[in-house]
């Protein structure tokens, strides 16, 4: 405390009083790659145990100019959550409430419950929850906060098209309620869709409505080899244009082989250089889109018992933890699907000419391609323009810098660059949100 306290005209003795305080160290971090993460400001850690502590602490906050970071599960590739300023890092561990309505198809969640905790609470009540950002242990609050998306939003869209309710603090500590169980609402400006993908800059959500689903039907799953990233997306695009299936999924080669290794699973081919895992809810569709895979010169068709989906699933899954201590970070623009083939193009003449090696895979379904620029000796020389002509490639196709991990601290400079005005008109919103940049400071917008 007294580092915090030291120099500082405010006293932070108050907050003291009525909260536990805690140091913890690895709070300081998320799964954002250390080459690029932002290095931790001194913090300390508050635990509220609901939203009532959460406005007292903020109202405290706001009086004082006390800087507040918001962290849930601390899986954020954006080094969203890191402290980059001396102050409190509020932790939604404790914010475990969960119930869910079933004839109305909603769970009431507080922030602090895990995708994990959600999945199997709405299934064990006949229901689902669509949405599947890769790690588990991604929060309710977490995954508003960066509008989340995952494999299957090509069927089933992101957060966004999640959340009927809100409750969130709101900087000076006024609680505010947004929403509710309805699937519609035209009731004026939507606040509720401005703090979905807010990142913690303009308000703490304390509680959420989300939708459910029906159960999710039985899965039929394709592997499929290409020789040519062409052909893998131009069978991509032929299935899209009959059905939506559940997800499809992009890898290059080092991609799968990364994946084996870190897995311990096989893959279904030793052959191509562009592999799709399509995942259907029905059979004869899977069975559809295998024709348009042949039509698109597949070297193969593999169909995937249940026991080869989960191994097939695993090492999809787990490329990113293979890959994440050798990359520079994690780019994940997001262009239209029929421009994906030519992103990869452009990106990879921009890759040869800057020397250097990309690893990609990604949400080919949707077009969200995740980039791993590799890393090497002197990179910090030559990344950021690399990085920026990436990124420009994505925007200039009329996609985006960020499809799902958000802006961060760490994107906020092509934000900026790239969209002066709206981010001119989102740094207005954010001064009236947040006047005195207590929530979240120096992150999306500043
Ligand atoms: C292996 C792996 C795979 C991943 N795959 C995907 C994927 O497929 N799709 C995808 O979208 N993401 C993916 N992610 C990224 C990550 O899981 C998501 O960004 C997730 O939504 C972050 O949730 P979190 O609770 O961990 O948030 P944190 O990392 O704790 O925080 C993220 C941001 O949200 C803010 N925040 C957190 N809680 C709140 C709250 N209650 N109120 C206001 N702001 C808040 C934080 O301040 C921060 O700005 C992956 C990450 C990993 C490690």
């Amino acid at each position: 405390m007294s580092e915090l306290r030291k120099g500082e005209e405010v006293s932070v003795e108050e907050i003291l009083e009525s909260f536990e305080v805690f140091r913890i160290e690895s709070y300081g971090y998320d799964e954002t790659p250390k080459t690029i993460a932002p290095k931790p400001s001194d913090f300390l850690v508050v635990k509220p145990k609901n939203a009532e502590e959460i406005s007292k602490l903020l109202k405290i906050a706001n009086e004082k100019g006390i800087a507040i970071f918001t962290r849930g599960g601390g899986t954020g590739l954006s080094a969203g959550a890191i402290p980059t300023k001396k102050g409190i890092l509020i932790s939604t561990e404790r914010l475990k409430g969960i119930e869910i309505d079933v004839k109305n198809k909603v769970a009431i969640c507080e922030a602090g419950v895990t995708l994990g905790e959600l999945s199997k609470m709405a299934e064990r009540h006949g229901l689902s929850f669509p949405p599947r950002p890769g790690d588990e242990n991604a929060t309710i609050g977490g995954m508003i906060a960066t509008n989340a998306g995952g494999v299957r939003a090509m069927k089933y869209g992101v957060m966004r098209n999640y959340v009927l309710g809100l409750e969130a603090v709101l900087p000076d500590g006024r609680k505010i309620k947004l929403g509710g169980k309805t699937l519609k609402n035209s009731s004026g400006y939507s606040l509720l869709h401005l703090l979905v993908g807010s990142e913690g800059t303009l308000a703490i959500i304390t509680k959420a409505v989300i939708r459910l689903m029906p159960p999710m039907k039985e899965m039929s799953m394709l592997a499929i080899p290409f020789r040519t990233i062409d052909d893998a997306l131009d069978y991509v695009i032929d299935t899209t244009q009959i059905m939506i299936p559940m997800a499809m999924e992009f890898m290059e080669k080092r991609a799968v082989e990364i994946g084996e290794k870190v897995s311990g699973k096989r893959w279904v081919s030793r052959e191509g250089n562009a592999h799709i895992l399509a995942i259907f809810e029905r059979r004869d569709e899977a069975e559809e889109s295998a024709e348009l895979a042949f039509a698109n010169n597949a070297i193969d068709v593999f169909v995937a018992s249940p026991k080869e989906q989960r191994d097939l699933l695993e090492l999809r899954g787990k490329i990113y933890l293979g890959v994440k201590d050798k990359a520079i970070e994690i780019l994940d623009a997001c262009v239209p699907i029929a421009s994906i083939a030519e992103f990869l193009k452009r990106s990879e003449e921009v890759s040869k000419r800057y020397g250097i090696d990309v690893i990609s895979y990604g949400h080919a379904g949707d077009g969200n391609i995740h980039q791993h620029p590799l890393i090497f000796d002197g990179w910090q020389k030559v990344y950021w323009k690399f990085r920026e002509e990436i990124l420009r490639i994505a925007v200039e196709m009329d996609g985006a810098i960020s499809g799902e991990h958000g802006i961060g601290e760490i994107k906020k400079e092509e934000l900026r660059r790239f969209y002066p005005e709206i981010f001119e008109l989102m740094k207005e919103l954010k001064r009236l949100f947040d006047p005195k940049g207590i929530l979240n400071p120096g992150k999306v917008v500043e």
